[in-house]
C-alpha cells in the first residue's frame, strides 16, 4: 500500500492522477512509423482463465460502442478548452489513468475496421433471453442493442477529433498467489476492458448532448489505438514499442473519435528528452504536485498479493456476529416492490413521484447519469445464465481467495464473502412470483464513489446521480464478470445489480465483514472508504470460505455524532437511537422521506448528503490516520473528533473540484443550464437536530406493498405510528423473552 502525503484539494479533476502536465511536449511525429496495436484476446483454451468470463462483456461494450445522435444539440460552453477539460474530467471521474485529446489524422483510421466476432454470438444468444427486472424499458433496451449490432448509427468520416483513454494493467500475477491460475494473461485485457468501459460511457454522452461519437476499443475499432495515442499526447514510440509515461507498456487503450471540437494536447517527447527532474525528481516522489500518485504511491499491488485488496482489511478487529443485533428466525422477508423507487413508479407515493421515477426520469435528467444508463441496461442481460456442466473447483478456501483475487484485480475496491442466509431474500421479485432462494453463498463487493468529485459536490446537486450510476455501472461489469467466471466454473452464480437484485444487500455487508451500520440507516460504512460506496452482491452455491463481521468502533462513533442528521436535506435521517425494523437493528431512516427528495429535488438530480459530509468521508491521506486510530481505538474521542471535522470545514464545497455542467433535460430532448437554483449547500454546525422534534415514518412487514406491479397507496399516517411504535434491541430482546407479558 502506497502512502499520501499531499492533498489533492487544489487540483483540478482534468489533471489527472499522473502529473502529466510536467512533462514536455513538441511537434506530432511520423504516425506511419507507429506499430500496429497489439493484440489483446478475450478467450483462453484454460477453462478456468478469467479471460472467458471477461469476453461477453468486452463483446456487449463493443455492441453498443455507436448509437443514435440526440437530434436536438445541448446547450454547452464554445470554449472548446472548457469542452476538453470537461471530458477529460468525466473520464478521471470513470478512474481512467490517463487522457488525452488530439486530431484523428487520416493514417490513424483503419481502412478496414475490426469487429469483435464475439459480438454475433452474443447477439444471438441474447435473442432468446427472459429478464424480470423492475427497471422500465427492457424491451427498449433490446431493440436499441439489435439496432446498434446491426449498423453503424454514427459517419466516422465526420469526426475530427479523438479523446484517447489509458488505464493502468494490473501486474501480472505471482506465479504461486491465490487465484494466478485464473488471472494468468489477463493484464492487459483488463485494462482494456476498464479503458472500453469509459469510452462506451463517453460516446454515449457526446451523442446525448447532439454530436457524432463512436468508442473504439482494442476489439472494434475503426482507428489504430497507438496512433491515436501517440497524437493525443498519451504515448512516445520507444525502442520497445508504444509507451505510456509512469507506466512503460503495462496499459490498454480505447479511444471516442466525435465531431465535437474539442481543443487538442500536444504530443509527447520520448523519454529521452524528458527531463528527468521534471518526471521523476523530488515532486514525483512525494507527490507536491497534488497528483494522487507519486514515487511513494504507486501500485498498491506492487508487493501485496491480490486477494488482500488495496485497504489493509488483515488489520481490522473480526467478532463471531455483527454489532448490530439481527433476530435471524424472526426477519420479516418482503417482497421486491417495497423498493421505494419499485412503489413511487408504481404510483404509491402519489403522481408527482410516479412522474419523476416514470422511465427512470431522475436518471435521465442529467446528461452523465443518462449516459450511464444504456451499458447498465445492456449488463442485465449478462448478469445471470446457466452453469457450464462441469464442475472444475470444490475446495471452499482456494475458491474465496481465487475470487477475491479476481475481484481485485479486475478493480472492486473491497470484497466479503458469508453465507446468504434465506432471510437476506426477497420473498418475491419484480414481477410479483415468489423467490425460492437458489444459492446460499455471498460475495459483497463495494465500489468507492470517488473522493475527487464528492469534494466538489454538495451530493444533491447535477453529478449526483451520475456518482451512484457510476459505481453501480461499474459493480455490473465487475461482479457480473465474477458471476459469468463461477458460472464457467460449474456452479450457478448471478450478479445482483441496481437494475435487477433480488437480495437485501446491507445485512449481508455485515456479515461478509465489509463494514458496520451506520446512522445513515440502510448504509453500511466501511473503515476505508467510509460511506462513500455503492454495493452489489453475487449469489452462487459454488463452496466458500467465509469472512467475520467487524468491529470498528462505529456504534460508538454514530452515538455521538449525528451530522448526517443534520445535514439530510429531507429530514430524513434520524438523530434518535438505533431501534428493531423487521427483525434487524438500525438507526432506521425515512426512507419515505428520502426517495421523495431524491427523485424530485429541483436543485439537482438525486441525494448522497449523507455520503458527502460524513466525518468518515475521508480523502485517503497519512494524515487522516491519527483520525482513523481516534475513530476505531477511543469511542469517547467520538463527539470531539466529529466538532473538529466542522471545524476544519469538512464536507464543505471544493469548487477546484467542480468539473461537470449544470445541465436538464428539456422537454424537446436536449441538455440545457438549469433555470433552478443548483443544489450548492454549505454545512451547519449551529444547527441542532432534536429526536423529539422528527417526525419520521416506516413500513415494516405489516404495511408493505403487495408484491405485484400495480399500485397500492402507501399511509403515511400508519407509517408515522409504526415509527412510534419500533422499539430499541434490548426491549425487543425483553419482550421475547417473555419480559412484558
Ligand atoms: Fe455516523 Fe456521523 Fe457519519 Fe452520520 S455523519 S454516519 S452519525 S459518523
Amino acid at each position: 500500500m502506497g502512502v499520501r502525503l499531499f492533498s489533492d484539494k487544489k487540483r483540478a479533476v482534468h489533471l489527472g492522477p499522473f502529473p502529466l502536465e510536467r512533462l514536455s511536449r513538441g511537434e506530432i511525429p511520423d504516425l506511419s512509423a507507429v506499430p500496429e496495436d497489439r493484440e489483446v484476446v478475450f478467450a483462453s483454451d484454460t477453462p478456468e482463465s478469467l479471460l472467458n468470463a471477461m469476453r461477453d462483456y468486452q463483446a456487449m461494450m463493443d455492441a453498443i460502442r455507436d448509437g443514435l445522435v440526440n437530434r436536438t444539440k445541448s446547450k454547452i460552453p464554445d470554449d472548446i478548452a472548457e469542452r476538453s477539460r470537461h471530458l477529460k474530467a468525466f473520464c478521471y471521474f470513470n478512474d481512467a489513468s490517463m487522457v488525452g485529446i488530439g486530431a484523428l489524422p487520416d493514417s490513424a483510421r483503419r481502412a478496414t475496421a475490426i469487429k469483435n466476432p464475439e459480438i454475433d454470438r452474443l447477439s444471438y444468444d441474447l435473442s432468446t433471453k427472459q429478464t424480470k427486472t423492475l427497471a422500465s424499458g427492457i424491451d427498449m433496451i433490446m431493440a436499441d442493442l439489435k439496432e446498434s449490432m446491426s449498423a453503424p448509427s454514427t459517419d466516422i468520416d465526420t469526426h475530427s477529433s479523438a479523446l484517447v483513454i489509458l488505464n493502468e494493467a494490473p501486474r501480472a500475477p505471482w506465479q504461486d498467489e491465490p487465484g494466478s491460475g485464473w488471472l494468468s494473461g489477463a493484464s492487459l485485457p483488463a485494462a482494456a476492458l476498464r479503458a472500453s468501459e469509459t469510452a462506451v460511457v463517453l460516446a454515449n454522452y457526446i451523442r446525448l448532448l447532439g454530436w457524432e461519437a463512436r468508442a473504439h476499443a482494442v476489439t472494434s475499432s475503426d482507428v489504430h489505438l497507438g496512433r491515436l495515442g501517440v497524437a493525443a499526447g498519451l504515448l512516445t514510440l520507444e525502442s520497445g514499442g508504444l509507451e505510456a509515461p509512469y507506466l512503460g507498456e503495462s496499459y490498454g487503450l480505447a479511444a471516442v473519435t466525435t465531431s465535437m471540437p474539442l481543443e487538442h494536447d500536444a504530443t509527447l517527447l520520448p523519454k529521452a528528452m524528458q527531463s528527468w527532474a521534471r518526471t521523476h525528481g523530488p515532486n514525483w516522489w512525494l507527490g507536491t504536485s497534488g497528483a494522487r500518485r507519486s514515487g511513494v504511491n504507486g501500485d498498491p499491488f506492487r508487493k501485496r498479493a491480490f486477494h488482500l485488496g488495496p485497504h489493509p482489511f488483515e488489520t481490522l478487529k473480526r467478532v463471531e456476529s455483527p454489532t448490530t443485533y439481527i433476530d435471524e428466525p424472526n426477519v420479516a422477508r418482503v417482497p421486491k416492490r417495497t423498493d421505494m423507487f419499485a412503489r413511487a413508479q408504481f404510483g404509491d407515493m402519489g403522481p408527482a413521484l410516479q412522474n419523476g421515477a416514470k422511465g427512470g426520469h431522475y436518471v435521465r435528467k442529467a446528461a452523465p447519469s443518462s449516459a450511464q444508463r444504456r451499458l447498465l441496461g445492456a449488463f442485465v442481460l449478462l448478469q445471470d445464465g446457466p452453469a457450464k456442466p462441469q464442475r472444475l473447483q470444490s475446495d471452499a478456501a482456494k475458491n474465496a481467495l481465487a475470487i477475491k483475487a479476481a475481484s481485485y484485480f479486475l478493480g472492486i475496491d473491497a470484497v466479503g464473502i458469508s453465507r446468504c442466509p434465506e432471510w437476506a431474500w426477497y420473498s418475491h421479485d419484480a414481477t410479483g412470483a415468489p423467490i425460492e432462494p437458489p444459492h446460499d453463498q455471498a460475495i459483497s463487493m463495494i465500489v468507492d464513489q470517488g473522493h475527487e468529485t464528492m469534494e466538489g459536490a454538495s451530493g444533491d446537486d447535477w453529478i449526483s446521480v451520475a456518482q451512484s450510476m457510476r459505481a453501480y455501472l461499474r459493480f455490473s461489469l465487475l461482479g457480473g464478470i465474477i458471476a459469468a467466471q463461477i458460472r464457467n466454473l460449474g456452479y450457478s452464480a448471478k450478479a445482483h445489480t441496481v437494475m435487477d437484485g433480488e437480495v437485501l444487500q446491507p445485512p449481508l455487508l455485515l456479515l461478509s465483514g465489509l463494514g458496520e451500520v451506520s446512522r445513515i440507516g440502510e448504509v453500511i460504512l466501511n473503515p476505508f472508504l467510509g460511506p462513500r460506496l455503492k454495493s452489489g452482491v453475487v449469489t452462487t452455491d459454488m463452496p466458500l470460505a467465509h469472512d467475520m463481521p467487524i468491529d470498528f468502533g462505529m456504534q460508538s462513533f454514530c452515538e455521538a455524532c449525528n451530522k448526517c442528521a443534520r445535514e439530510c436535506p429531507s429530514g430524513a435521517i434520524t438523530a434518535g437511537p438505533k431501534l428493531m425494523f423487521n427483525g434487524y437493528e438500525i438507526w432506521k431512516s425515512d426512507s419515505q422521506k428520502c426517495a421523495t427528495y431524491r427523485i424530485t429535488t429541483e436543485g439537482g438530480a438525486m441525494c448522497g448528503r449523507c455520503m458527502k459530509t460524513c466525518p468518515w468521508n475521508l480523502e485517503g491521506l497519512f494524515a487522516e490516520k491519527p483520525f482513523r486510530w481516534a475513530a476505531m481505538n477511543l469511542p469517547k474521542s467520538a463527539p470531539a473528533l466529529a466538532k473538529l471535522d466542522d471545524m476544519v470545514g469538512k464536507g464543505r464545497l471544493n469548487p477546484a473540484k467542480k468539473w461537470w455542467w449544470d445541465l436538464e433535460l428539456s422537454n424537446d430532448g436536449a441538455y440545457r443550464p438549469t433555470a433552478k437554483p443548483v443544489n450548492a449547500r454549505d454545512i451547519q454546525p449551529d444547527l441542532e437536530v432534536n429526536y423529539e422534534d422528527q417526525t419520521l415514518a416506516v413500513y415494516p412487514a405489516n404495511l408493505a406493498p403487495h408484491p405485484w406491479p400495480y399500485p397500492y397507496a402507501m399511509d403515511r399516517e400508519a407509517g408515522i405510528e409504526a415509527y412510534q411504535a419500533l422499539v430499541t434491541a434490548e426491549e425487543y430482546q425483553r419482550r421475547k423473552d417473555g419480559g412484558d407479558e
